[in-house]
């Protein structure tokens, strides 16, 4: 029996973990190629095919699944990823491609947490200045912009990938780093540099809830972007679940669609 060809939408540790997993668990089974946006310099050694680079938009991607021959998606893109998973379900509805989302779980506010929600980076930005001096910020390298006209606070940015210009910050300072991170590393980085503020997106999940938790201990404020909307459609939320996904029956195959 053919192969079939599962396209995961990735950039993420968990789109990672289910290519391992499906190789591990399937073998020859499937036939596994990751899709990553191309913005990490040397992303992570990954199982199965990889390619590089946008589609080109929901008619590119669904022009890809087409010509690929694609039988199943999974689009395991980071939660605040909304163009792609956007353009993710419009092809799939195209194409017929069943599609499904791998979409890690939020972090739960608890009992004396002090989280500040707000809707977008410019509302984070409006109050950052008003709650501290010192702050974490680990919004991605894309966001950055949103705080330059930011007075009187000195922020510890963290980025995957060492910048290759000046930050657009009046005062910074850079750490360059991946998660996983551990809670003995981000509570000493908190008290290290005086953080008292951490500036942060819900993204959810284990590999990077660790500041989240330190702050947490440390009794610090988390100015907190909550997620956009998700996409309407089907939607678990580990790994495990995924693979039983795809020994699901589906109402299509590659060899049932009509062309
Ligand atoms: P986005 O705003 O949804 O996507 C912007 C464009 O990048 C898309 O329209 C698409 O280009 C391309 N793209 C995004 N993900 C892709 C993928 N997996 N494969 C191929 N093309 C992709 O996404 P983003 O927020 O810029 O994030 C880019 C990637 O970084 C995502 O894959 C995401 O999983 C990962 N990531 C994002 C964050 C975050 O905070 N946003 C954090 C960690 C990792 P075309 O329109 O040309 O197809």
């Amino acid at each position: 029996m053919a192969a079939e060809r599962l396209l995961i939408l990735g950039g993420t540790a968990e789109a990672a973990a289910l290519a391992r997993a499906v190789l591990a668990r399937f073998g020859d089974a499937f036939d596994v190629t990751t899709s990553l946006a191309g913005r990490t310099e040397r992303p992570n050694p990954l199982p199965g095919r990889l390619r590089i680079g946008g589609f080109g938009g929901p008619a590119g991607l669904a022009a890809y699944l087409a010509e690929h021959e694609v039988d199943r998606l999974i689009d395991a893109t980071h939660p605040f990823a909304a163009r792609i998973s956007t353009a993710a379900r419009l092809a799939c509805k195209e194409t017929g491609v069943p599609r499904l989302m791998l979409l890690r779980p939020p972090w739960r506010r608890q009992p004396g947490d002090r989280w500040i929600e707000v809707d977008d980076m410019a509302a984070a930005a409006a109050v950052v200045g008003r709650i501290g001096w010192h702050a974490f910020l680990t919004v991605g390298a894309g966001e950055i912009a949103c705080f330059a006209a930011v007075d009187e606070v000195r922020f510890l940015v963290r980025l995957v990938d060492p910048p290759r210009r000046p930050l657009p910050l009046r005062c910074c300072r850079v750490i360059v780093g991946r998660g996983p991170f551990s809670l003995a590393g981000e509570r000493r980085r908190l008290k290290d540099h005086a953080i008292d503020v951490l500036v942060c997106k819900a993204s959810g999940g284990a590999a990077t809830e660790a500041k989240i938790l330190a702050a947490r201990e440390l009794g610090l404020p988390v100015v907190m972007v909550r997620r956009p909307p998700r996409e309407p459609g089907e939607a678990v939320e580990t790994v495990a679940s995924a693979l039983n996904w795809l020994t699901s029956d589906r109402p299509c195959s590659r060899t049932e669609r009509v062309p």
